[in-house]
């Protein structure tokens, strides 16, 4: 790659990276460049797929099994003692954004696949939290009670509706609360047709790595890469898990860190879910093609990205426990991925007040498949200084102005 000049570069082509390319694409007046090498554990290629707009916001999406396995931890150093830790629910506007989000797939799932030719696969499965004691009972009906405005969404199931339905499921199993709309996609494949549509639309996809940003005047002037040097007067950072270093080549500090997520995949099978599933345990998604992926760890071990035999067989035998039918069946593969966490879940989002033409789109954590689509239109309205079609302001970078920020507060496991 030669020394070029664009407007706006995009550093990091995740599924963040890509959505935003996408978006400002569409003004045809901008050049805009992704700037991208795959570090070992980027968060999308490693995802599990879900569009789980309540059943994240409400923090099942990894939250319970991460406080199960600490709690069964805890009950065996206190000598038998269960504590049951339960997943928090974010703030009523972090549901916002990811319902507005969600609502956008069909349309997209329409619009990429005629632009970019590439179908990511929406599967609208809902999502179903499979209970198997009082304790699930009171959890679930506590979700159900603190979302009034969104009962139209929620559906309780008895066993016998959930045998019904699914006939694979623990035969002990008390029932289900299900979440109607919470779908699913294949994160390859987003993140693949967000690229495809945007390189279409003219945005150049350079493979290497931005070294640093070059500023003048408390103004972005360009990027250093391994492969040359490119002007600009805009760079996003959409780095992921990595955001954090894109920040200090600017003196811009983002408490963003990594969160391992480690995933299961068995080989294809007949089509024997017809939901995602969340339990106290794991989540399970049988994707189109047969294969069945079983989900995932919550763990602070900073950029390692091996697998453990302890965390998967704690995810085997949860996804045995809820579809018995799994026991005889193969592995296929694990990996594992790193999310970029905050320390409040929330994502970064917006300007900064120290850098000119730096902006902020990183942090997803969980969510990035799910919240690609309101990240790449707010994005978009940022850099065309329109007022977001969503409050920006409880993503902004200041938030943690003054605040002690102690990472992602989770404990290994
Ligand atoms: C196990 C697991 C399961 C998940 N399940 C779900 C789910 O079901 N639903 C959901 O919505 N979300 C899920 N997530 C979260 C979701 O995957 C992330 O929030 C999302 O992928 C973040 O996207 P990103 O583009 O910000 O980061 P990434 O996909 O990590 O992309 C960042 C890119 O920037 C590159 N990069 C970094 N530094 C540089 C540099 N200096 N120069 C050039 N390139 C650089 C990286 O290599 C990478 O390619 C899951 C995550 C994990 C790990």
């Amino acid at each position: 790659m030669k020394n070029s000049n664009k407007d706006i570069v995009i550093i990091g082509g995740g599924v963040v990276g890509t959505a935003i390319a996408y978006e400002l694409s569409k003004d045809k007046s901008l050049s805009i460049a992704i700037v991208d090498i795959k570090k070992p554990g980027n968060a999308t290629q490693a995802s599990a797929g879900g569009l789980w707009a309540i059943g994240e916001s409400v923090g099942l999406g990894c939250g319970v099994i991460f406080f199960k396995t600490l709690s069964k931890q805890r009950q065996e150093a206190q000598g038998g003692q269960i504590e049951v830790q339960r997943p928090h629910q974010l703030p009523p506007f972090f549901f916002d954004f990811c319902l507005r989000s969600n609502e956008m797939f069909p349309q997209l799932a329409e619009e990429l696949k005629d632009i970019g030719g590439v179908d990511f696969k929406l599967e609208k499965t809902g999502l179903k939290f499979m209970m198997y004691d009082d304790d699930d009972k009171a959890y679930a009906q506590n979700i159900y009670d603190s979302i009034p405005h969104l009962k139209d969404q929620m559906a309780w199931m008895d066993r016998e509706e959930l045998l019904k339905e699914e006939p694979y499921a623990n035969k002990n199993a008390t029932g289900a609360l299900t979440f109607l709309k919470d779908d699913q996609v294949n994160p390859y494949l987003l993140m693949n047709s967000f690229r495809e549509a945007a390189r279409v639309q003219g945005v150049e996809i350079i493979h290497a790595e931005v070294k640093d940003i070059v500023t003048e005047g408390g103004k972005v002037v360009g990027v250093k890469t391994s492969r040359g040097n490119i002007a600009c007067n805009t760079v996003i950072n959409s780095a992921g898990a990595w955001a954090k270093q894109i920040g200090e080549m600017v003196d811009v500090s983002l408490p963003i860190t990594p969160v391992k997520g480690q995933i299961l995949l068995t080989e294809k099978m007949p089509k024997i879910l017809t939901s995602c599933f969340s339990t106290s345990d794991c989540y399970i998604a049988q994707k189109d093609n047969g294969e069945i992926l079983i989900g995932s760890t919550t763990e602070d071990k900073g950029f390692d990205v091996t697998n453990s035999f302890g965390q998967l067989k704690g995810l085997a035998e949860g996804a045995v426990k809820a579809f018995p039918i799994l026991k005889n069946m193969n592995c296929k593969r694990s990996w594992t991925g790193l999310r970029p966490g905050t320390p409040d879940e929330v994502p970064i989002l917006g300007k900064v007040s120290n850098v000119d033409g730096y902006i902020n789109a990183c942090g997803h954590f969980r969510t990035g498949i799910l919240t690609s689509a309101i990240t790449s239109k707010m994005i978009n309205d940022i850099v065309h200084d329109r007022e977001p079609e969503l409050d920006i302001t409880p993503f902004l970078l200041n938030r943690f102005d003054g605040a002690e920020v102690k990472g992602y507060t989770i404990e290994t496991v």
